[in-house]
């Protein structure tokens, strides 16, 4: 029986939120800016983004020299190995758009991820990437996503990923977790 294990990549294995607000303290001088203020995963909806701040986001988000200096979620890498060794295949399936696929698998190597395949897709496409079977689970930190993928995929086993921007939901169709490493197998 496939036993596969689907992982978004910003929020999930990548400290993406982090590196948003680095760039935001650095080069927005806006020094008192944390994580825990990402209430929005959407840049245009963060209230302490002015209309240019945000435009000036969205044109780094498109670079990939952006994407390869983030730093990956503790423990991350480690416990996709130990899936991995365990017989799992690993399948990260990102909302990155398709440009970004040689930073991305660079960047994964660099980390030490061990897996079977990288795919790029739009947020309300993977679930066509995901198998509905209880042998396989899907890690996200989008609660619109989830949803999305909770009801075409019921058997389909769904993590959140905890993040500042997915507080304001109680999600019934998924587990919540601070760490890959809460996922034993
Ligand atoms: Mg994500």
């Amino acid at each position: 029986m496939e036993r596969i294990a689907y992982l978004d990549i910003d929020g999930v294995v990548a400290n993406t939120g982090q590196a948003v607000i680095d760039l935001v303290r650095k080069e927005f001088k806006k020094p008192w800016v944390r994580v825990e203020d990402i209430k929005e995963y959407e840049i245009p909806k963060l209230p302490w983004l002015t209309e240019e701040e945000v435009e000036r986001l969205l044109i780094r988000f498109g670079d990939p020299e952006f994407y390869y200096y983030i730093q990956p979620m503790p423990e991350a890498a480690a416990a996709t190995a130990l899936w991995y060794k365990k017989g799992w295949q690993i399948v990260f399936v990102t909302a990155r758009p398709p440009h970004l696929y040689e930073v991305t698998l660079y960047w994964l190597r660099k980390h030490g991820f061990v897996f079977d395949s990288l795919i790029m897709s739009p947020p309300f496409d993977k679930v066509n990437h995901c198998a509905n079977h209880a042998t396989c689970f899907l890690v996200e930190d989008r609660p619109d996503v989830l949803y999305h993928i909770a009801t075409q995929r019921p058997k389909l086993k769904l993590f959140l990923y905890d993040q500042p921007w997915n507080q304001a939901i109680e999600l019934t169709i998924a587990t919540r977790i601070r760490s890959l490493t809460e996922i034993e197998l």
